[in-house]
């Protein structure tokens, strides 16, 4: 293993030996009679197959996933989606009442969460906002990531509420600046739908840079937790695969829906999806910064748009749109997001149908004021 992440593990996980499940010693095959793992023989009608236990890392799996994200099958571990790589990392790196994780809010929640259940302190270094985009504070990331030694830098990119990517290279310079001290651990949840791509190509040049991607988003499959850990060092995946990782992680129906995302069949529809996203999102930007009540529509690169409204309207606002059944997230009590909400784009005809409802909270607003 490189020596930047060796060092970042903590110490006893160096010398434990990981569980050795009857599943683990590879694929199944229908030659053999397994009497080793405590399976019922028989199946369940329309079960065929779910009795027995599933393949840890399934290899067929591995490869599409190599496939899509351009890198080898030996540099990713296949995770109950990219929240279960969370808790996996900081579990693995974080020494509790100890290590710390930097952490650049208004950011995706789940990093804190898992933080502090260890528990790791959470350095925050907010986001600068800057003509209707944020940006990262590079150099203060930087110089807080060493001073308080942080074993884990978290960036969110597209970044999750507010929308917009980061710089390529403001990236690369925290994952070059960082490298004998943090673990650089990129989301890249949302990269489909962005213009500027993934940094994968960039994993061979950054020991200990670590993506995250997720099936939940662009393909269309949250309901069955799928996502992965990505990583140039395939002696780090290959430790946690081993010391780290659950033991039968991935439900069957889960992996068999994974593939089929991942096929050559679903390309088009995919593709199609995401083209039909964008277009959509671009709509709703125009329209929305279009309206009075909305005081800004920040730029994104993700399924969703982070907009500001007067701070005094939004729980009123928030509550019309759910009497009517639309739900939106209400980010406006947090202190790097106030009075803003955040709007997953819809299909053309949810999008329309929230346009009109807030032409009449407009017009009721109005029609109270007059
Ligand atoms: C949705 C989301 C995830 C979670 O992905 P799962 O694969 O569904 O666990 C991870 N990171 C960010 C930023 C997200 O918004």
């Amino acid at each position: 293993m490189n020596e930047q992440l060796k060092k970042l593990i903590r110490p006893h996980y160096q010398d434990l030996s990981g569980y050795v499940s009857a599943g683990m010693l590879g694929a199944k095959s229908n030659e053999k009679i397994y009497l080793n793992a405590n399976e019922n023989p028989y199946s369940l009608p329309g079960l065929k197959g779910m009795n027995r236990y599933p393949e840890p890392q399934p290899a067929e799996l591995l490869e599409a996933y190599a496939e899509a994200y351009g890198v080898q099958p030996g540099q990713v571990l296949a995770t109950r989606g990219a929240d279960e790589s969370i808790k996996l990392l900081t579990r693995v790196f974080c020494e509790p009442h100890k290590d710390s994780v930097l952490i650049h809010p208004p950011t995706f929640g789940i990093y804190k969460v898992d933080a502090h259940s260890m528990p790791a302190e959470v350095v925050e270094v907010p986001l600068l906002e800057e003509a209707g985009t944020f940006h990262l504070d590079t150099e203060k990331i930087i110089e807080t990531a060493k001073s308080k030694k942080a074993k884990i830098v978290y960036i969110c990119s597209p970044n999750n509420p507010t929308g917009g990517a980061f710089d390529h290279e403001d990236i690369l310079t925290i994952c070059r600046e960082l490298e004998d001290t943090s673990a650089i651990i990129l989301d890249e949840a949302y990269v489909e739908f962005s213009d500027q791509g993934s940094l994968s190509e960039k994993l061979e040049e950054h020991p200990n840079l670590i993506i995250l991607r997720t099936l939940s988003k662009a393909y269309s499959l949250a309901g069955v937790r799928m996502g992965v850990t990505l990583c140039a060092d395939e002696d780090f995946i290959a430790f946690m695969k081993e010391k780290v990782s659950e033991i039968y992680p991935l439900p069957r129906p889960s992996v068999t829906a994974a593939l089929r995302a991942l096929s050559k069949e679903s390309k088009e529809d995919f593709q199609k999806n995401i083209k039909a996203i964008l277009a959509e999102r671009e709509r709703l930007t125009e329209a929305l910064r279009t309206s009075r009540l909305i005081k800004k529509v920040y730029h994104s690169d993700s399924n969703f748009l982070l907009v500001k409204l007067d701070k005094d309207m939004v729980q009123e606002f928030v509550g019309f749109m759910a009497e009517n059944d639309m739900i939106l997230r209400d980010f406006s009590d947090k202190p790097e997001t106030q009075g803003c909400i955040r709007i997953t784009v819809g299909s053309p005809e949810q999008n329309d149908y929230l346009l009109n409802l807030m032409k009449r909270f407009e017009d009721k607003l109005a029609a109270a004021q007059a």
